[in-house]
């Protein structure tokens, strides 16, 4: 009998226990920490990412969208002057790439700078250009040799003062060594008269 009350007594005693213990033990509000990454995704499949509770032993996942895994930005196509440029990067795990377009250049024009035609050589008129491309803005103009001026007493050229007494006062060439240079020298000195005559230049 004495045993028998001692049994309930402790049986009572553990549920009291119980009791108190699911009291103590009452449903509290978790406290989730950072995600952090499980299951890292890949190209075509979904990653995983989890959250502990602080307090208890529960968590969240939560899936992570795939994604490519793309390196760097190179160069794809060139720009230039008037056309647009492509840059890539492509994905690491498979052919996936992103492109991005990159502006045109602009022109950068620099002078050439106009050459003065002398008596005997050609000069040019200033023109502008690309350094770039190449492309033209302002084309230069090749001016003509202007040719020695009317010779002066001593048959120097009043322009250059280069001693031309025996070139050709028309054409100022050396005819001596041409075929028929004699006769041609001869003609072009009656030109000259003529042309001295009328227009006297
Ligand atoms: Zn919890
Ligand atoms: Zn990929
Ligand atoms: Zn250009
Ligand atoms: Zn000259
Ligand atoms: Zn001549």
């Amino acid at each position: 009998m004495k045993r028998a009350l001692s049994l309930c007594l402790s049986l009572l005693l553990l549920l009291c226990g119980g009791l108190v213990c699911a009291a103590d033990d009452e449903p509290h509000t978790h406290i989730f920490g950072e995600w952090y990454t499980v299951t890292e995704p890949t190209c075509i499949d979904e990653g995983e990412e989890r959250r502990d509770c602080e307090g208890c032993d529960a968590f969240e996942t939560r899936p992570i969208d795939p994604r490519h895994s793309f390196g760097e930005w190179y160069t794809f196509i060139e720009p230039s002057c008037t056309d647009e440029g492509e840059e890539r990067r492509d994905c690491e795990g498979c052919d996936a790439f992103e492109t991005r377009v990159v502006p045109a250049l602009y022109h950068s024009f620099v002078i050439d700078p106009a050459v003065p035609a002398t008596c005997t050589t050609a000069g040019k008129t200033q023109g502008e250009h690309c350094e770039l491309c190449g492309a033209v803005k302002t084309k230069q103009v090749t001016l003509k040799p202007l040719g020695h001026a009317v010779l002066d007493e001593n048959g120097n050229c009043r322009l250059c003062g280069e001693h031309i007494k025996d070139l050709c006062p028309y054409c100022h060439r050396d005819h001596s060594g041409e075929l028929f240079g004699s006769l041609t020298a001869w003609l072009h000195r009656l030109f000259y008269s003529v042309r001295i005559f009328l227009l006297g230049t």
